[in-house]
């Protein structure tokens, strides 16, 4: 079995057992630790220079070997190219994209500072997975540096359409280098499509069979693998929070009212001004509501550094605080909007005490919050899933109550169904997600990535 080598934006070093690890991090720490291996990338700490060596800690098989980076990546690089260039635009902000080639030459120049101290750690019998838009690069720059072996590349977020990729000054750049691996794995049919869209209307290249495209004078193979989570390990953890003090606490406050949940970064992808308003006009149209339903909005904030995100939490602010004021009785709030985190044990518990989840970002590469709520629900009374079509999850969670969260009045609509559906319609679709969930966990994801990446020489040699 080859060794793996994973390269992410951030590393934390540590085991399962870190509290704040996430489904992400404790697939990879597992197939890391089965097959040794070497976890690298930023270690979120600052430096003077470029020339520091890699800080390297081993336990057992596994290693981890992080850099700091200078401050002025950090804001160039990291706040810039990653966060106000190709996050807004890889979610279809275009007017929220910046460009500055001050940021685009930080992103070459981390991607290529990660190269130098990777490269002289890899050897022959290593596989490579690089993941997500921080580090596209990269593949190119470890060839140019004489490295052969295989070579893949996770997409976490969507990969945009065609015309709105176009908007990106370097989007040659971007594609062609994507172009340099192995593998490239996306999270829905639809990034997928968009990708094959570029590929052949853009580049002038092919698609061939099994997965295998060819441009740039390159051959690879560009897939779905749709992300997922710990679904058994959320599901017990579920049962045991319902056990709680914290939910027995909460189930107290709602004094038998209907809980609405939300769990979301703070983030304009995420579609929250909508669902803010979506739910005042439920109270609008359906006073049935009215004091009978409360909404649990968790938002904890997130790259606080760019200014977008602090105006996004002042519209989310004024919009609660409107709401509120305008609905809110002496022994009821019908928004309870929190700007604070919580662990995975906690949220299960939520997601499993709440009647409704809303998971309806603008658009998501896959969305895990949609797949956690289902994982967590209680099979005799599940809860409703209220659904996004334009989640990556929502290519595989039909069952859900699906809505366009650009239309305030079907997503109110949506919501009333949720809270008003049957028992019976309840369990039919939450036990046709959970099976899909079942089947699909993340440990499902992470090896059949891993065997198409250890497959790809042969496929490619044969395509
Ligand atoms: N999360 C958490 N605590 C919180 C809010 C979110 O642990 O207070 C986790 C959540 O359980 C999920 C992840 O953060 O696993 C968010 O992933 P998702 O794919 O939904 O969105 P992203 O933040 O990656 O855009």
């Amino acid at each position: 079995m080859k060794r793996l080598i994973v390269v992410s934006n951030r590393v934390t070093p540590g085991d399962e057992s870190n509290a704040s690890a996430g489904g992400l991090a404790v697939a990879m720490l597992a197939a890391l630790k089965k097959r040794g291996g070497l976890w690298f990338g930023w270690n979120g700490e600052i430096c003077q220079s470029r020339d520091t060596d890699p800080e390297v800690m081993k336990t057992g098989n596994l290693t981890f070997a992080t850099i700091p980076l200078p401050e002025q990546d950090i804001e160039l690089y990291y706040n810039g190219y990653a966060n106000r260039s190709l996050w807004p635009l890889f979610h279809y902000r275009t007017d929220l994209t910046l460009f500055d080639h001050r940021f685009f030459e930080s992103y070459l120049r981390v991607n290529s500072l990660f190269t130098a101290k990777l490269a002289p750690l890899l050897k022959e019998d290593n596989l490579i997975w690089v993941h997500d838009y921080h580090l596209i690069p990269m593949g190119q720059y470890l060839r140019d540096a004489g490295i052969t072996q295989p070579m893949g590349f996770f997409l976490h977020t969507p990969f945009p359409a065609m015309e709105i990729l176009l908007t990106l000054p370097n989007h040659e750049y971007i594609v062609k280098s994507l172009c340099a691996y192995d593998l490239v794995g996306f999270q829905s049919a639809s990034d997928l499509r968009a990708f094959h869209d570029y590929i052949v209307h853009e580049a002038g290249g092919e698609i061939l069979e099994d997965g295998v495209v060819r441009a740039f004078g390159r051959t690879l193979i560009a897939r779905v693998f749709a992300i997922s989570i710990d679904t058994k390990t959320i599901a017990q953890q579920s049962v045991r929070a319902a056990h709680t003090k914290a939910i027995d606490r909460l189930t107290e406050s709602l004094d038998e009212r209907v809980l609405v949940i939300g769990v979301d970064r703070l983030d304009y992808s995420k579609g929250l001004a909508q669902r803010f308003r979506a739910f005042e006009r439920l109270l609008e149209n359906y006073p049935e509501n009215r004091n009978k339903v409360v909404f649990l909005q968790i938002a904890p904030p997130s790259r606080t550094d760019v200014p977008e995100y602090t105006d996004i939490r002042h519209e989310l602010e004024t919009l609660a605080g409107n709401i509120n004021g305008h609905f809110a009785e002496f022994d009821w709030m019908p928004i309870r909007y929190l700007n604070k985190g919580y662990t995975m044990q906690r949220l299960a518990g939520f997601y499993r005490a709440s009647r409704v989840g809303l998971v309806t970002p603008l658009r998501d590469g896959m969305n895990l919050v949609a797949k956690e709520f289902v994982a967590a629900q209680n099979p005799t009374d599940p809860g409703v899933l209220v659904l996004s079509r334009f989640a990556g999850a929502a290519q595989e969670l039909g069952e859900a109550l699906i809505v366009n969260p650009f239309d305030v009045d079907d997503l109110s609509d949506a919501m009333q169904r949720a809270i008003t559906m049957p028992l019976e319609e309840r369990r039919e679709r939450w036990g046709a997600m959970m099976e899909t969930l079942t089947k699909n966990d993340i440990s499902t994801w992470r090896d059949n990535f891993l065997t198409e990446l250890e497959r790809a020489p042969a496929t490619l040699e044969g395509g």
